[in-house]
């Protein structure tokens, strides 16, 4: 827990949340403002500010593994065969919330490149 981290405050049920899912290692739930039909963040429970923070030793692996498998596992519970993972590293690439969040995005076509 990070005091003053906006996911670590939504975690503890300091803010609320529309909570799609939970378990011992990860939070799903509905951002504020969507991108699209579908568009859940899945952060995991212990905080890390992004994934430039990842290391190699440790649990860090276990983290890593954990919200990209469950944001496929939570994906395949609703139907959501296709659908877009993004995760934004630093300011320059968009990351406005420094907790490590996995966008899943669906249910509307995607275009490539992403701006
Ligand atoms: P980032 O820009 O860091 O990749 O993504 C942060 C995301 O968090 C944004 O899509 C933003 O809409 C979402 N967000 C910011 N504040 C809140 C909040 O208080 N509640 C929820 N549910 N989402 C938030
Ligand atoms: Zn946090």
């Amino acid at each position: 827990m990070s005091p003053d981290c906006l996911f670590c405050r939504i975690i503890a049920r300091q803010i609320p949340a529309k909570i799609e899912y939970e378990d011992d290692s990860v939070l799903i739930f509905n951002d504020i403002n969507p991108q699209a039909p579908v568009h859940c963040l899945v952060i995991p429970k212990r905080h890390i500010a992004g994934t430039g923070e990842l290391k190699q030793a440790g649990q860090d692996d276990q983290l890593a593994g954990d919200v990209l498998f469950k944001a496929a596992a939570f994906a395949r519970s609703r139907g959501i065969s296709d659908y877009r993972l993004v995760v934004n590293n630093g300011p320059k690439a968009g990351q406005t919330v420094f907790h490590l969040h996995v966008h899943l995005l669906g249910g509307r076509n995607m275009t490539w490149p992403p701006g």
